[in-house]
């Protein structure tokens, strides 16, 4: 059994030790040593980095009672070394861990809202509280009541117990384990079972900001952040803001107002947008119908464009169509790598429109259908929009 360090005094940052075993398993290379500050993966809580000798711990976890510190490199051999725990990492830890203690405790006591899981994640922590909505009130309330507990700078308290001294306190959950109980204390306000580390007093969590809530199934998610994350959170908001302020030339308090208007006068402009270009298709539509070249004993439209796609040819086509029922109309949109092709008769024209796609598609490797008076497809630019168009005429003229 490694001796714990971060058990007796979680503010053990550096340390002398010595070398118990190193080796090799799936996880990479690790020491074990007799004693340790590096706080192993468990109760929701990450593991610590650092160096021993100089070399990078990257993961530390506890396996049959050793803690494993996974290393960048192997040791030089020494039997004694010196550890080192990134402090601010640890600490950091320490803040949101016992932040959660505080802020679960607020829910409950406050609502009966019941934690069932926590997340201590890279940015920000999760709790899930054992409910199907939280509302606005109740997180500042919940909020405000955690951030009391911090000001009122409590102790906590770790402490190993017996089952029978455990019964004792007034514990929030049932205790997974039936031996090796410790117990984190912040008295009147938390009593849980708990392996993580903590800060000695709550003054020290620094402060607790709820961020968010999503229901999630049957749960409400609480994202929250506490201590120095508070700091990152707000120079990061306050980057946005500077951002958003500048560029919507408005005050704060104003933004959302601001980009509300912006977002509606989007969609304004994209409507009216929407109209000129229907319009814009009537002239072309009116323009083009009015001058067929007659091809065998037809009377065909012919349109090469790099301007419109699908849609807008399929309008383009059907204005035409219905303006003049005695033509064949053949339009062909050359955009980027794609060829696209609508064709189409009148209602006093006798000829099969899908079959003289059909009998076109192949060239460009295109695919596409339709009906005997109206088809339309796709493919590669491998072939011009001028060959393509030539193609269509061509079959225009066969007979079927
Ligand atoms: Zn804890």
């Amino acid at each position: 059994m490694t001796e714990k360090y971060y058990y007796e005094d979680p503010y053990i940052r550096t340390f002398e030790s010595t070398v118990e075993k190193e080796q090799t398993d799936e996880n990479g290379h690790y020491v074990v040593l007799t004693s340790t500050a590096f706080y192993p993966t468990g109760g929701g809580q990450p593991h610590d980095m650092g160096t021993i000798d100089g070399v990078v711990v990257k993961n530390v976890e506890e396996v049959d009672g050793e803690v494993r510190h996974y290393l960048e490199s192997p040791l030089s051999g020494q039997e004694k070394v010196r550890g080192e725990v990134d402090w601010n990492r640890r600490f950091d830890h320490m803040q949101q861990h016992a932040g959660q203690h505080i802020l679960s405790a607020a829910f409950e006591d406050l609502f009966g809202y019941k934690t069932i899981s926590f997340h201590l994640g890279k940015d920000t922590c999760t709790i899930d509280l054992d409910i199907s909505n939280l509302v606005e009130e109740e997180a500042k309330r919940a909020e405000d009541y955690a951030n009391n507990v911090i000001l009122t700078n409590k102790k906590i308290v770790a402490k190993w117990v017996a089952p029978d001294e455990a019964k004792q306190f007034p514990l929030r959950k049932q205790l997974s384990v039936t031996e090796n109980i410790r117990l984190v204390m912040i008295p009147d306000v938390d009593y849980s079972g708990c392996g993580g580390t903590h800060p000695a007093s709550t003054g020290e969590v620094g402060g607790i900001s709820i961020l968010k809530w999503e229901k999630q199934k049957k749960l409400v998610r609480v994202t929250f952040v506490c201590g120095k994350r508070i700091i990152d959170e707000l120079y990061q908001k306050q980057k946005v803001m500077e951002k958003l302020t500048k560029t919507l030339s408005v005050p704060q308090e104003n933004v959302a107002e601001a980009a509300q208007r912006l977002v509606q006068q989007t969609k304004e402009q994209e409507k009216a947008m929407d109209d000129l270009r229907e319009k814009l298709l009537a002239f072309e539509a009116e323009a083009l119908v009015n001058s067929p070249l007659p091809v065998g004993d037809y009377n065909v439209v012919q349109l090469i464009t790099n301007e419109y796609g699908m849609k807008e040819l399929q309008k383009l086509a059907k204005m035409m169509l219905n303006e003049n029922s005695s033509v064949i109309v053949l339009l062909v949109s050359e955009v980027g790598e794609k060829i696209q092709i609508v064709c189409g008769r009148g209602a006093d024209v006798n000829l099969d429109m899908n079959l003289v796609l059909k009998e076109v598609l192949p060239v460009i490797n295109g695919k596409g259908g339709g009906k005997k008076d109206f088809a339309q497809g796709g493919g590669e630019a491998i072939r011009s929009a001028e060959d393509v168009l030539k193609e269509l005429i061509s079959q225009c003229t066969v007979d079927v």
